[in-house]
């Protein structure tokens, strides 16, 4: 096949891995900075360019879109998609995934376990909103944060009122959780391709941190998941349409609590911690999907 990925950085160690498994199997690959590609719109018609030349004939694409350029991002996407290119993960679900609170209200709606999870506008309501959520200690997160960015732990009431003030100020949006203590400051991050769990790994916080994140100091080891847990990743990447997908779970007293699904989630750790080529499985998912018939290019 003829793949496109999309990575602002060539260099960054999952976009290389995706192309050293991409020229393995045979395949002819290429990295474009998806903010160097731009598009002509027309009835039926889409054209994309990059750097001054036309892009044809792209049977796949693989988008790797950071959160912060979510927007061009998925806009770049969604012309390949209209010009008949396969994604794994389409524009609509990286969009989905990205906003944190309508992700939990469609896994919620799919009777998923989530840590109990409120959110309000109106000052007013804060006091009731924190009575809907329970005791403290709170986790408030900024709806777009990523990498345990904008993740706060509230030890009591008046702290928790301290940080929503404080994020009502700025105008984020952000949603406030239960605190799962018997988590004890790990979760597990389940790498979701098409209909397999094909790697999972534990993720531990550093000392005096309760933020699993490796960006924040945390630690991978393997993990065996129960059928429950691979169960409930599965369901967490179908229920956000994501053929490829990096779901964090917390073990808790209930069951698996989804906490996040990522539709670029990193290789570097998970290929570290489990031995698998996880990108080896990203570009054979995503052939698999250049072979099945062609849609005609959707038109809306
Ligand atoms: P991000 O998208 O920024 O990674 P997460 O929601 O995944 O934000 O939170 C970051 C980390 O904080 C998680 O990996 C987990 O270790 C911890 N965490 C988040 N929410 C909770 C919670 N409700 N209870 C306990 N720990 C949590």
């Amino acid at each position: 096949m003829k793949l496109a990925i999309l990575s602002r950085n060539a260099k960054l160690y999952s976009t290389q891995r995706l192309v050293e498994a991409a020229r393995e199997r045979g395949h002819t690959v290429r990295v474009l900075d998806p903010l160097r590609c731009y598009m002509a719109i027309e009835p039926g018609r889409f054209q994309m360019h990059y750097k001054g030349k036309a892009l044809t004939d792209v049977d796949a694409v693989i988008p790797r879109i950071g959160a912060s350029i979510s927007f061009y991002g998925t806009a770049v996407l969604r012309q390949f998609e209209m010009m008949g290119s396969f994604s794994p993960n389409t524009s609509d679900a990286i969009l989905r995934s990205r906003d944190k609170l309508r992700c939990h209200q469609m896994l919620a709606g799919e009777g998923l376990g989530l840590p109990l999870t409120v959110f309000g506008d109106n000052p007013d309501d804060t006091s009731d909103l924190l009575g809907m959520l329970g005791k403290p200690p709170h986790v408030i997160k900024l709806n777009e944060g990523t990498q345990g960015t904008g993740v706060i732990l509230a030890e009591t009431a008046s702290a928790s009122r301290s940080v929503i003030e404080a994020f009502r100020g700025l105008y984020a949006n952000f949603l406030v959780q239960e605190f799962i203590s018997e988590a004890k400051g790990a979760d597990l991050r389940c790498f979701v391709v098409g209909d397999q769990v094909v790697a999972a790994m534990r993720r531990q916080a550093g000392e005096g941190e309760f933020r699993s994140n490796l960006h924040r100091g945390g630690t991978a080891s393997p993990v065996e998941l129960s059928p429950a847990e691979t169960d409930t990743a599965l369901r967490a990447a179908r229920v956000m349409g994501l053929g490829v997908a990096g779901v964090d779970l917390l073990r808790s007293k209930s069951g698996p609590l989804v906490l996040e699904v990522n539709s670029s989630p990193g290789l570097e750790g998970i290929e570290a911690a489990s031995g698998v080529d996880v990108a080896g499985t990203i570009i054979d998912f995503t052939a698999a999907g250049v072979r099945r018939p062609p849609k005609p290019p959707r038109r809306r």
